[in-house]
């Protein structure tokens, strides 16, 4: 595989996210999405973390595992 590419997918994410937050308001939406347990990004219910570092990150950012997963740690 061409490395150019490999190093522009997390870049390419990281922008992705960005993008995602801005259009739903983060700072807004992100109280609310603490005090109902859902994910600031997909809305879904929070259920379990597979971590206490992802624990901490949704206390941060409202941000569920799979999200995570997703825009971060993939
Ligand atoms: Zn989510």
């Amino acid at each position: 595989m061409d490395p150019t590419y490999e190093k522009e997918m997390p870049t390419n994410r990281i922008e992705e996210l960005i993008d995602v937050l801005e259009k739903r308001h983060a700072r807004t939406r992100a109280w609310i999405a603490k005090a109902q347990h859902r994910c600031i990004i997909c809305q879904r219910p929070v259920t379990a973390f597979r971590s206490s570092r992802a624990e901490l990150e949704y206390s941060l950012s409202s941000i569920c595992q799979s999200c995570q997963d997703y825009y971060i740690y993939d």
